[in-house]
């Protein structure tokens, strides 16, 4: 592999990888990984994960559980394997954020569940997205959020309904199947695959194969941890590719033509770490031969001692992109990859936000639900209002938003106005379309602040007090707000132009109130920022819920007046 082929973030990995060796350094303790130190499970995850597949509890809810009601669920199965289909206890309401870490976990869950449908590449069509909303109003109190990761996800779902469910999304080719737990989560696609002008290739087929082949198998449902898929042939990047443990990008090779750049080890939340490139060309025929054999690898050298430790960025970490390619090529790929070239910088934004003409003369238009937060009425309305516009098809985004594709050119303004009308806009401002958050203390058990609420106030305050920068022309670029209800990172903190962790803060008075932890300056390729890379967390500076406007307003008015030469504001 050629030098040129090791990227800025690699050389701050690689440091990271080359810490002197410590004199008289204790014997290392196993890792837990399968092919080096054996199967023994060394913790009481990989207990119970060899003990019974988590796909094998699919049974137990349609025969037993489904009709026995919540208090006859196993408390491994309840807490373990459920997640293999997509399903979590959600919080008890109105347990206060202080009580988070305090509590036991069965004294902070309900009996209700959070249900995640899965859609691989963020692909629905008209009917699919009917039959989600019909779920919603009916089983789910009509609660519906698009995730960051192009999934959908219901709340207030009884046990006793999860085998209807089921068979309605299954009868439309959607599914629950390992949407959660320690498995290939759902694989995230450009939103615009096979109908961009400027598309590299279309990711389409490979991601169909790899759902078909892979989704469901046993010989991979039993992971370190979970795995993150993301898989795009856009120019814009537009998949968050640097922070999935699998990614393949668009990239043209002088010689071989279109195909993917290969990326591994990405992830956020403990130790966050971008993906490093391997430098390796993949072309379509064979792409889904090389996700097969990263996934093994992680499956057979993934570290299975410490949860803590266990998603693939740690063993990038230690065996680095050469030998990371080297296994991958001699070990299960048997034959070598081609050297390839890194893709270019993205030439636009990858949220595709708007209206853009298609490939084949008619139209997509972006749209910003805002903070992903829908309902099953209006996603049954969305159904009805795209048929009668003459469109059947459209895509789930990584950030949190819908692309509606094949829209005629004389029906775009009449269909913009409707969407707008159901809090769908194709002209979001700029601080709703770069918002997002996490499903937060609503129902999540591990929260500690309320989130999406907090960020649909933060947008509106935003929206009116910094109107005057946007009219004048100084504020032309989103400024991304992502919002987290805790210290993990669904909301991809630390890639936000400003994070928020959230957190409880001391007050003078001794009571604690809800806040959060300040990340700066971070961003990912297809943001407006130079180049990927992760904010720095601001040590001392934290804000509390209340007073959140206040701190963004101040912090975007410094930028606009500091800004020299159109700089951005990482
Ligand atoms: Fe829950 Fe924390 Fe994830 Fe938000 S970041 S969804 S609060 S685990």
């Amino acid at each position: 592999m050629t030098s040129s082929v090791v990227t800025d973030a690699a050389q701050a990995n690689a440091a990271a990888r080359t810490k002197p060796a410590r004199a008289n350094r204790p014997a290392a303790k196993p890792h837990g990984q399968w092919k080096v130190d054996g199967t023994t499970p060394l913790n009481a995850n990989e207990t119970w994960k060899q003990e019974d597949n988590g796909l094998n509890v699919r049974e137990r809810i349609e025969q037993i559980y489904s009709k026995n009601g919540f208090e006859s669920i196993d408390g491994t199965d309840l807490h373990g394997r459920f997640r293999w289909w997509g399903l979590y206890t959600q919080r008890r309401q109105g347990i206060d954020g202080g009580k988070t870490a305090t509590l036991e976990p069965h004294e902070l869950e309900d009996k209700y569940f959070m249900l995640r449908v899965r859609i691989d590449g963020g692909a629905l069509t008209t009917h699919q997205l009917r039959v989600i909303g019909e779920i919603s109003t009916e089983f789910a109190r009509d609660s519906a959020d698009i995730t960051d990761r192009q999934n959908i996800q219901l709340h207030w779902i009884r046990v006793e309904d999860v085998p209807e469910i089921w068979n309605r999304l299954e009868a439309v080719n959607l599914s629950t199947t390992e949407a959660c737990g320690d498995v290939p989560r759902v694989i995230l696609g450009s939103p615009v695959a096979g109908i961009a002008k400027d598309e590299i290739i279309d990711p389409t087929p490979l991601i169909h194969e790899l759902s078909e082949r892979f989704i469901g198998d046993p010989e991979l449902a039993n992971l370190p941890r979970k795995y993150k898929t993301a898989i795009t042939g856009h120019p814009s990047q537009d998949v968050v590719h640097e922070i999935n443990d699998f990614a393949l990008v668009g990239v043209v090779h002088p010689e071989l033509g279109a195909g993917y750049d290969l990326w591994v080890g990405g992830g956020l939340s403990t130790n966050a770490r971008l993906a490093e490139r391997l430098g390796a060309f993949v072309s379509a025929d064979v792409a889904a031969e090389v996700w097969l054999g990263v996934t093994s690898i992680f499956r057979d050298y993934g570290y299975r001692r410490m949860r803590t430790k266990a998603r693939l960025k740690f063993l990038l970490n230690d065996w680095g992109p050469e030998k990371f390619r080297q296994i991958l090529q001699d070990e299960y790929l048997g034959f070598e990859l081609p050297d390839g070239p890194a893709a270019p910088k993205p030439p636009t934004p990858g949220d595709h936000v708007g209206i853009h003409e298609q490939k084949d003369g008619k139209f997509f238009i972006g749209v910003a639900p805002t903070v992903g937060r829908v309902s099953g009425t209006i996603l049954t309305s969305l159904a009805d209002t795209l048929e009668a516009h003459g469109t059947t098809r459209l895509r789930t985004t990584p950030h949190q938003k819908l692309v509606i594709l094949d829209v005629e050119e004389d029906h775009v303004e009449s269909l913009v106005a409707e969407l707008d009308a159901l809090g769908l806009s194709a002209r979001p401002s700029l601080f709703r379309r770069s918002t997002i958050a996490c499903t937060g203390i609503e129902y999540c058990k591990l929260a500690i602040v309320e989130t999406k609420v907090t960020a649909a106030t933060a947008i509106a305050e935003l929206e009116r007090r910094l109107a005057d920068l946007v009219d004048n022309g100084t504020l032309t670029q989103p400024i991304a707000l992502h919002i987290n209800g805790c210290p993990n990172s669904c909301a991809r903190i630390q890639t936000a132009d400003i994070g928020l962790k959230g957190m409880m803060l001391p007050t003078p008075d001794g009571d604690p109130t809800p806040g959060f932890q300040v990340h700066l300056g971070g961003g990912l390729a297809d943001s407006n920022r130079e180049e990927a890379g992760l904010g720095r967390t601001i040590r001392g500076l934290k804000v509390t819920v209340d007073n959140l406007p206040d701190y963004v307003e101040r912090v975007v008015r410094q930028y606009a007046a500091d800004r020299k030469n159109n700089e951005t504001f990482a």
